[in-house]
């Protein structure tokens, strides 16, 4: 094989490369290099190269000009197979996998055991991927089927497949997003087990606290160059965040705490509400012009409440006010026709129509209009289109036309948001705003929610990230497994003192809430 190593670590590297789409160059010439045995984490804003350079690597992308080299020697790598032939391994937040096969299946994909008659070997399959389940430690079922398993099971399945398969070289494009912070934990420590087998290791992120957990070293991204590289303990967390978004950090942490309007009428008023086993005899009231967040713990009751008030849910008991109007909301539909926005967590799935045109998407602002599609007017939504672009900044290399799947996941973000204001919404429930959106969309995502709450709309944000809740916050609410554990104004808490009211156990949290 070409680049075989003779000893020393493997070392694969890209030399300036080069790439551009619809004549519009986004990687402008970049070099980087991956080490056997290290974790490299490649950070940078939505749109910075990063999955593109990987891409290239993985010979999902043609690259336009440059070179790979494999410790030293160039190779060619013009398609996946090329790639996977060298041991080059990828996992992207999308899957790979084959959906409706099992787990065995799976693993032995692209190399199924067979008999002497030339025919699949079943048995043989079964026990080679329960023989390296075993290995691995990892505790899934070889019978079932793929489709069926939760986020993290597919993360580690695959993560089995890059085992199993003698990687060389594993890349992992922003594998966290949709993991709780154990599953986490179980990939990094299969992290851990590829980099003690000598494997190099490319780690896509916009989590800081990740990087400084599982990186050797870094390389920072910024619209297609490279901006910053080394090795971790080179970096502190805010030379990686300035490096990522360049000088716009500060100006916008500033912005964010500019004065703003006093409250004022209630958009949101709960009583005692409750949904078993999720939560219990929840007060909360969120004001025009105000900022509130429920920061907890994945399971805190919080998204449950959140979606009570846009009518997904129903209360087993308690009172709803939405804009003056009393009694619960008892559909989407009926949610919206009252005023109320929703951002789901998972924009994919709830949020947006993926196939669809950035302009398309905002204007289809209800959801009766959702089956109406065909009705859109191009002029009208471009209209929409020319009112939000600039004031959400939302950015995509195609404008109006831009099939919204292909924007980063900030710009989605915005889209969903952009969609919402144009009802001209009362109030807006977003969960978890920023899950998936890097450092600089943030901050943008962050301004434009003080900058509608500024003029009148009432917000209630759900949220496990604590930086988030200290930075938009006006008021913190507390949840500990279904209750309200404690309240606080803007600027008025640490973060210890969060992380503690949060981790609250049943006992503590009965006592505080309430
Ligand atoms: P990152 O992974 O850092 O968020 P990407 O590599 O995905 O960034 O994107 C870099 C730029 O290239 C973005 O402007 C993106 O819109 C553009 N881009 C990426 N893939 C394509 C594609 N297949 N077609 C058109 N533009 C693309
Ligand atoms: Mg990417």
């Amino acid at each position: 094989m070409e680049g075989q190593p003779d000893s020393g670590p493997l070392r694969v590297a890209g030399r300036a490369l080069r790439k551009s789409f619809g004549g519009i160059e986004v990687l402008h010439g970049v070099d980087l290099e991956a080490v056997g045995g290290r974790v490299l984490a490649l950070l940078g804003e939505n749109g910075a190269g990063k999955s593109t350079a990987v891409k290239i690597l993985a010979g999902d992308y043609r690259r336009d000009s440059g070179e790979i080299l494999v410790n030293d020697q160039p190779v060619v790598i013009r398609s996946p197979r090329d790639a996977s032939d060298l041991g080059i391994r990828v996992i992207y937040q999308e899957f790979s996998d084959a959906p409706d096969l099992t787990v065995s299946e799976n693993l032995s994909l692209g190399n199924l055991p067979r008999n002497r008659l030339g025919l699949v070997d079943w048995a043989a399959m079964r026990s080679d991927a329960e023989a390296i389940l075993d290995e691995l430690g990892i505790n899934l079922d070889p019978k079932a089927i793929v489709g069926s398993l939760r986020v993290a099971e597919r993360q580690i399945l695959e993560i089995a497949r890059a085992l199993a398969g003698d990687a060389r070289m594993l890349i992992l494009d922003e594998p966290t997003s949709a993991l709780t912070i154990e599953e986490t934990q179980t990939l990094f420590s299969f992290i851990r087990q590829l980099k003690a087998q000598g494997a190099a290791v490319i780690y896509i992120t916009h989590r800081l606290d990740e990087v400084e957990e599982i990186a050797d070293d870094v390389l920072v991204f910024r619209d297609g160059y490279v901006v910053a590289e080394g090795p971790r303990s080179s970096f502190t967390r805010h030379d990686m965040a300035e490096a990522m978004v360049g000088a716009k950090l500060d100006e916008t942490v500033a912005n964010l705490h500019a004065d703003h309007a006093e409250p004022g009428q209630p958009m949101l008023e709960l009583s005692g509400v409750t949904i078993e086993p999720f939560f219990e005899n929840v007060d909360l009231t969120v004001r025009s012009g105000e900022i509130v967040s429920l920061f907890g713990r994945l399971g805190c009751g919080s998204m449950e409440l959140a979606e009570s008030v846009f009518g997904l849910k129903r209360l087993d008991s308690g009172e709803m006010t939405v804009a003056g109007v009393e009694g619960q909301v008892r559909s989407p539909t009926a949610a919206a026709r009252r005023g109320v926005g929703f951002v789901p967590v998972d924009r994919k799935e709830e949020g947006l129509l993926t196939v669809l045109s950035v302009a398309e998407n905002l204007s289809v602002a209800s959801w009766s209009l959702l089956t109406r599609m065909g009705l859109l007017s191009p002029k009208a939504s471009l209209k929409v289109y020319e009112r939000w672009q600039d004031r959400l900044a939302i950015r995509g290399t195609r404008g109006a036309r831009q099939v919204v799947s292909t924007l980063s996941g900030g710009n989605q973000q915005k889209v969903v948001l952009g969609r919402w204001l144009e009802r001209d919404s009362k109030l807006l429930v977003m969960a978890e705003p920023t899950r998936g959106v890097d450092v600089g969309a943030r901050a943008e995502i962050y301004r434009v929610l003080r900058g509608f709450a500024d003029e009148g709309l009432a917000i209630l944000v759900v949220s496990s990230d604590i930086e988030e809740v200290l930075r938009i916050s006006d008021r913190i609410i507390v949840m500990s497994r279904g209750v309200v554990v404690a309240e606080h104004p803007a600027g008025g808490v640490d973060r210890a003192r969060l992380v503690r009211e949060a981790a609250a156990s049943h006992h503590e949290a009965a006592a505080t809430g309430g």
